[in-house]
């Protein structure tokens, strides 16, 4: 199965990413976890990242891209992947699909998680007490949703009109959460169970 998670800041797709990923074992492939992992490690790109990363802004397609490739790439990719953040402009889109397209591979699903934004923003704050990740400060949260509206959101009618898109609601606990996925998922796949 090769499956993206969209939606906004704090909605939970790096949760429920890895969670189906265990479920149907298979990696789940996070570009923030990635690019914050390179800002850890202090590499000229995670340099180059952390500032934009701090502002809330997305990095330069390219980059993201280039990391994508290489990773999709991976042995443990070659049975399926869930992307996770990524993609998150309507470029990133077109260079998924001729990735795809030169692995002879297709997408199966588009999970479109859907969660109010008061929730979104005391996730984020409660995540930022929890984890410490710079850019969960209000302000960058602020910015982090307004890039989303405008550089990511056009990406869920895009999908929708591939007939790509499960819409999940988002709110409730992480095992609610995860239980509209998989009867979501099944429901695409003719009702069948999801397995991996
Ligand atoms: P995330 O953990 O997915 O919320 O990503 C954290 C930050 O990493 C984002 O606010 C962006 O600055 C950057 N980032 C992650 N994925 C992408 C992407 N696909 N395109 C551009 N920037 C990204």
């Amino acid at each position: 199965m090769r499956l993206i998670f969209l939606g906004p800041p704090g909605s939970g797709k790096g949760t429920q990413a890895k969670l189906l990923g265990e479920r149907l074992s298979i990696p789940a492939i996070s570009t923030g976890d990635m690019l914050r992992e390179a800002v850890r490690e202090g590499t000229p790109l995670g340099r180059r990242a952390k500032a934009i990363m701090d502002s809330g802004e997305l990095v330069p397609d390219d980059v993201v891209i280039g990391l994508i490739r290489e990773r999709i790439a991976a042995p443990d990719a070659r049975g399926g992947f869930i992307l996770d953040g990524f993609p998150r402009t309507i470029e990133q889109v077109g260079a998924l699909d001729r990735l795809l397209e030169g692995n002879g591979a297709a997408l199966d699903s588009v999970i479109n998680l859907l969660v109010a934004e008061k929730t979104l923003i005391e996730r984020m704050l409660g995540r930022a007490a929890a984890e410490g990740r710079s850019d969960d400060r209000l302000e960058t949260i602020t910015e982090r949703l307004r890039v989303y509206g405008e550089k990511t959101a056009p990406l869920i009618e895009l999908y929708r009109s591939r007939g790509r898109l499960a819409d999940v609601d988002g709110s409730g606990t992480i095992e609610e959460i995860a239980g509209r996925i998989d009867r979501a998922l099944a429901d695409r796949r003719g009702g069948r169970e999801v397995r991996g």
